[in-house]
C-alpha cells in the first residue's frame, strides 16, 4: 500500500479524476494540499485560500478512507487563525500546510496559527527548504521550526527533508533520537517529496535512513493535480530506484511509503 503524504490540488481537478489518478498510480491514500501556487489562487489574497480551503473540502468530502485534505492559510494574514477554525470546520480537511513566504517560523503570527493546529489536532506539513518562487528560501530553514516544540503534542512534517539543508533537517530529527524520543512521539516528520536533483538523491536518502531512520521519513510526490497516474507513478518508481540503489529491505520500503504517514495522520494504530 502507498499513500502519497504531498500532493498539490491545482483548484481544476474533480474527485472522480483524482480517484481515477489515484488508482492508475496504486496509491491507496493521498494527503491533498489545498490550491496556494496556481492562478487565481495565491498565498498574498486570503480570500484565494479561503476559496482554496473550501474547493478542497469538497474534492475530499465522502471519501474519508483515501482523501485527506490540507487546509493552507498564511500567517501574514491577520486572520489566518481564524481562518484555519474555519477551515477546519469544512468535511475532510484534517491537517494543515504551510509556506514561510515573508515570515519565519519561530515569529509570533505563526505561534498564533499552531496554536489552533494543535488545539484542533491538525498535523501541519511544512515546506522547509528551498522555495520554487526563488525569494523565500531563506524563510523555510529546517532548524526554524524548531519553534514547534514550544507547542507540544503539535506534529508537524518538513517537506523535501529541508533540501538543500538536509544535514540541518537531519540533526533537527536526531535531536529526538539523542533525547530517547521515539519516532512515534517525535514531533517531527520528514517527507522525501524530490527537492534534491539526480546527483544528489542517493546521498541524501542514505544519510536520511542512517541518521533518523524510516519510522520519521514518508512518501510524498510532491506532483500537481489534474495529472496522470502514470506522472504521480514516475515519482514512486524515482524513489523505489534508490531503494534498490542503496538496498533498503522491505520493512523500511513499507515504513516510508505508508507506515509513518499513516501513524502521523493517525490513520491507523502506531505499528
Ligand atoms: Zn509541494
Amino acid at each position: 500500500m502507498i499513500i502519497d503524504a504531498h500532493l498539490h490540488t491545482s483548484g481544476r481537478e474533480t474527485t472522480g479524476e483524482v480517484l481515477r489518478t489515484l488508482d492508475d498510480a496504486d496509491v491507496e491514500v493521498a494527503f491533498l494540499l489545498a490550491p496556494f501556487l496556481t492562478e487565481p489562487y495565491s498565498l498574498e489574497d486570503a480570500g484565494s485560500l479561503r476559496a482554496g480551503n473550501r474547493h478542497l473540502s469538497r474534492l475530499v468530502e465522502g471519501h474519508r478512507d483515501r482523501l485527506v485534505g490540507f487546509a493552507v492559510v498564511n500567517p501574514l494574514h491577520p486572520e489566518a487563525a481564524e481562518d484555519l477554525e474555519r477551515a477546519a470546520a469544512l468535511p475532510g480537511i484534517r491537517g494543515l500546510k504551510m509556506v514561510p513566504t515573508g515570515w519565519y517560523p519561530y515569529d509570533d503570527c505563526a505561534h498564533r496559527v499552531y496554536e489552533v493546529a494543535v488545539r484542533l489536532d491538525l498535523p501541519i506539513l511544512f515546506h522547509s527548504g528551498i522555495f520554487i518562487d526563488g525569494r523565500s528560501g531563506r524563510f523555510c530553514r529546517p532548524s526554524f521550526y524548531e519553534a514547534v516544540r514550544e507547542h507540544p503534542g503539535l506534529r508537524v512534517t518538513l517537506a523535501h527533508l529541508g533540501w538543500p539543508w538536509c544535514d540541518e533537517a537531519n540533526a533537527v530529527g536526531l535531536i529526538d533520537r539523542i533525547n530517547g524520543v521515539e519516532p512515534a512521539e517525535s514531533q517531527f516528520r520528514f517527507d522525501i517529496s524530490f527537492g534534491p536533483p539526480p546527483i544528489y538523491r542517493e546521498e541524501v536518502f542514505r544519510k536520511a535512513l542512517d541518521v533518523i531512520g524510516p519510522r520519521s521519513i514518508q512518501f510524498g510526490s510532491d506532483r500537481f493535480l489534474p495529472c496522470s497516474g502514470a506522472h504521480i507513478r514516475r515519482a514512486i518508481d524515482e524513489v523505489k530506484q534508490i531503494f534498490d540503489e542503496i538496498g533498503v529491505v522491505q520493512a523500511d520500503r513499507e515504513t516510508i511509503m505508508n507506515k509513518t504517514a499513516a501513524e502521523w495522520l493517525r490513520l491507523c494504530p502506531a505499528p
